[in-house]
């Protein structure tokens, strides 16, 4: 066992009648770790969490948390392990509905020691609700009730954070809230386990685990960091030969672009004509890969969708897509406009520049050119937040 692993699972199996809901597993978890839980529905994920905060017994194996065997707690020891060590956040948000917010986390204050009702506030307050502190939770928003079952879950300072699905059933504005918490939870020191459904947040997590038929299928911890979610490629020798992650999105957002940019001009996107290197000079850091095997990839990532040798951008492909061109353009017209950098050395920067640009950056530099409609090329630029009404003609 590694010294800083918090979590440690070993051959461990729960079995419901003849059913495996979780089948030999094994892996650690360190200290502070932000690991992502995937799978499909049934593969055993909840019921791994159940297990990790003491909720359901198992059946064979060994789960220690903290150096504290889990199989040997008594009821009332699994009590106290639960209040002291573990912060749940579920799905569903499960407050008591005719108690306030900061009602009901004292609540959960009471069940773990002495309610403190300035250190209750003090907890809602960081999730953004100091001034929700007396509302009923049938007079929150969905985001806003997940907020207090954050606030509440976290009121003991728990080392080990289990939530399940937690941005579920919330929508895109407070999804964002929610996982910005985690991110401050995490930069604190908190170890992390979320389940989660969607690889946008998957991503930011540490490191990615995903469970099939209760067994452990992949893990970036094995596979490296910058694995596509459930790659084709797992377990073959074209698996995880290198640290792969910034030379893929650097391909993915190459091929992405191509893609887009066969929409503007209304033809079909061939997989013959997509390549992955770019014109000769372009991208000279990148090896060659094949465009196909590429694109399966960014298949299995959910951007693309292949058909007859042909490729389509999903909603989130065709949104990066759309962020990527808009990136390149902005900064060809940077360095052409700004800079008077000739216009093969723009464009080439440009494709370097595209990568690296921040959502900010991206915004400040538009603002700065005064929202330009095209590139030097003549071709459009997909309008930014920062574009509402401003645009130069
Ligand atoms: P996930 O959270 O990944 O969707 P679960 O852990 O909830 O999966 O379930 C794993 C498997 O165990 C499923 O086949 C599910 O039907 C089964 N299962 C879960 N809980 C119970 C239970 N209390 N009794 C019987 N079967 C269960
Ligand atoms: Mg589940």
């Amino acid at each position: 066992m590694s010294p800083a692993a918090q979590v440690v699972i070993e051959s461990l199996t729960k079995k419901y009648g003849p059913l495996r809901a979780v089948d030999a597993l094994s892996f650690n978890i360190a200290s502070g770790e932000w690991v992502a839980l995937m799978g499909p529905s049934g593969s055993g994920k909840t019921t791994l969490i159940n297990i990790l905060g003491g909720l359901d017994s198992l059946t064979s194996g060994m789960v220690i948390v903290d150096g504290v065997d889990l199989a040997k707690l008594s009821e009332g020891e699994l009590v106290r392990y639960r209040a002291e060590k573990i912060g749940f956040v579920f799905q569903q948000f499960h407050l008591v509905p005719y108690l306030t917010a900061l009602e009901n986390v004292m609540l959960a204050q009471y069940f773990h020691s002495v309610t403190d009702e300035r250190q209750a506030s003090e907890a809602l307050n960081r999730v953004g609700l100091g001034d929700r502190l007396t509302h009923l939770p049938a007079q929150l928003s969905g985001g806003e009730q997940q907020r207090v079952a954050i606030a509440r879950a976290l009121i003991n300072q728990p080392k080990l954070i289990l939530a399940d699905e937690p941005t579920g059933n919330l929508d895109e504005v407070n999804e964002a809230i929610v996982l910005q918490i985690f991110r401050e939870l995490h930069n604190s020191g908190h170890t992390i386990l979320m389940v989660t459904h969607d690889p946008d947040i998957a991503r930011q997590a540490d490191r990615r685990i995903e469970l099939a038929h209760g067994h452990l299928q992949f893990d970036t911890a094995l596979h490296g960091p910058g694995h596509p979610l459930a790659c084709p490629l797992v377990n073959t020798a074209d698996c995880c030969t290198s640290n792969i992650s910034t030379d893929d999105e650097t391909r993915f957002d190459h091929l992405l672009e191509q893609i887009w940019i066969c929409g503007e001009e209304g033809k079909p996107a061939h997989i013959e004509i997509l390549h992955v290197t770019g014109p000769a000079g372009h991208l000279p850091i990148l090896p060659d890969e094949p465009a196909a095997r590429a694109l399966s990839r960014m298949s299995e990532l959910q951007l693309v969708e292949l058909q007859n040798g042909e490729v389509q951008l999903t909603p989130g492909g065709s949104r990066r897509a759309r962020d990527v061109v808009r990136r390149h353009r902005l900064a060809e017209r940077l360095f052409k406009d700004t800079f008077a950098i000739e216009d093969s050395e723009a464009r080439n920067q440009a494709c370097k520049f595209e990568h690296i640009i921040s959502p900010e950056l991206d915004q400040r530099i538009c603002s700065f050119l005064g929202h330009p409609k095209t590139c030097p090329h003549g071709n459009p630029i997909p309008p930014g937040d920062c574009c509402n009404g401003k645009s130069k003609a």
